[in-house]
């Protein structure tokens, strides 16, 4: 997941979603052409069902892992396809879940 978050084309950050259904892989996408990986990922799975979404946040310069809360956009795209599973890593490297809220403390951030 890490390795291929560096197909993203962002300078300062390359994010990351990987789609599941049931716990296994049905699509993942980078954020790209300024479009968010959420949103690509979803495209990717072609309709196919998805229950749970991976989130990750790699910073270019340090390559260290950042927060990758989804920001409202996305959040509405993966509420959108039935998706109550939402993983997103921390600034502190760990990975947090939440079930389809909007958290205003966290939302809005880029990538
Ligand atoms: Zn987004």
């Amino acid at each position: 997941m890490k390795r291929k978050a560096y197909e993203s084309d962002h300078e300062k950050n390359m994010h990351i979603s990987v789609c599941l259904k049931g716990g296994a892989l049905v699509s993942f996408a980078v954020n790209k052409n300024h479009r968010h990986s959420e949103v690509r990922a979803i495209k990717k799975a072609r309709g196919s069902q998805i229950d749970t979404i991976i989130n990750l946040r790699i910073k270019r310069k340090s390559g260290k892992i950042g927060l990758s809360y989804p920001c409202v956009k996305c959040q509405l795209a993966i509420q959108e396809v039935g998706i109550d599973k939402i993983w997103y890593s921390k600034e502190d490297g760990t990975f947090d879940t939440y079930k389809g809220y909007l958290d205003p403390e966290l939302y809005g951030k880029d990538g």
